[in-house]
């Protein structure tokens, strides 16, 4: 089975419209049509979302776009919220959930992760789940079983036609934004309870056809070693997704 790598740029709060215009203009400038190999998705601020999706489409490139939050219901008095029908509208066919800053900066539970993943499915949007421990919990010996259970919770109520084009990103906490990176071997073993869990749920072959991304500091320097590992399908990208030849790095080392 070989699954199509991704790579997925997490802006973060970063870039206003006028230079998220100006790094999507980048990155699409950088575009060769050897990308198609690889599904390369720009997750910019909302705000940003359509412009950069406006500049993708006029240079008629295949990058995708998506968002980094998303409310579970329809709509209604959630004020500052966004439903999954407001981003299908503009074009985002991904978005992330359970980012590790949202569970931790902004409460999000694993109930509240799955209403998300369950709304975004139903709505016809993709999403990225990330999961990942804490240092005490790695540091405890607990990795697989907190990740696993992550997923578990992530997918509750959902069967294997649903979770078809579901990503999931492993990002050990203790590796975002820090500059340390788990070793190669240390994200691939994650990666394989990830998808030893979705096999569980699902069965074999949605596990086999699951893409399962790495994300925490990768960058140029590590990325090859993280993306021939087996169960590593690509990367979400924070800090080396904001600059154009970085990231053009990333995503052309998925095709070698
Ligand atoms: C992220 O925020 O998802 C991330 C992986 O960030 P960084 O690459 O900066 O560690």
């Amino acid at each position: 089975m070989t699954r199509k790598k991704m790579m997925a740029g997490n802006w973060k709060m970063n870039k206003t419209v006028a230079e998220a215009v100006v790094l999507t203009q980048d990155i699409s400038n950088q575009y060769d049509k050897e990308w198609e190999g690889v599904d390369v998705v720009l997750c910019p601020p909302f705000v940003d979302l359509k412009p950069a999706k406006t500049v993708l489409d006029f240079d008629k490139v295949k990058i995708s776009v998506g968002a980094q939050n998303v409310h579970w219901e329809p709509e209604g008095a959630f004020t500052g919220e966004i439903s999954v029908a407001m981003l299908k509208e503009i074009g985002c066919e991904y978005c992330i959930v359970g980012h590790s800053e949202r569970r931790t900066l902004f409460g999000e539970t694993d109930e509240m992760v799955n209403k998300k993943t369950r709304a975004l499915i139903a709505g016809g949007i993709a999403p990225i789940v990330c999961v990942g421990e804490s240092l005490a919990v790695r540091d405890a010996g607990e990795t697989e079983e907190y990740v696993c259970a992550q997923v578990r919770a992530a997918f509750a109520g959902l069967d294997a036609v649903e979770v078809k084009d579901a990503v999931v990103a492993y990002e050990p906490i203790w590796a975002i934004g820090t500059g340390r990176t788990a070793t190669p071997e240390q994200a691939q073993e994650v990666c394989a309870a990830v998808r030893a869990t979705v096999a569980e749920l699902f069965g074999e072959e949605t596990a086999q056809n699951m893409r399962v991304l790495y994300g925490g500091s990768m960058k140029p320097e590590n990325v090859e070693g993280l993306i021939c590992q087996p169960d590593i399908d690509g990367g979400l990208i924070g800090g080396a997704a904001l600059k154009a030849a970085s990231f053009r790095q990333l995503v052309e080392a998925c095709l070698s």
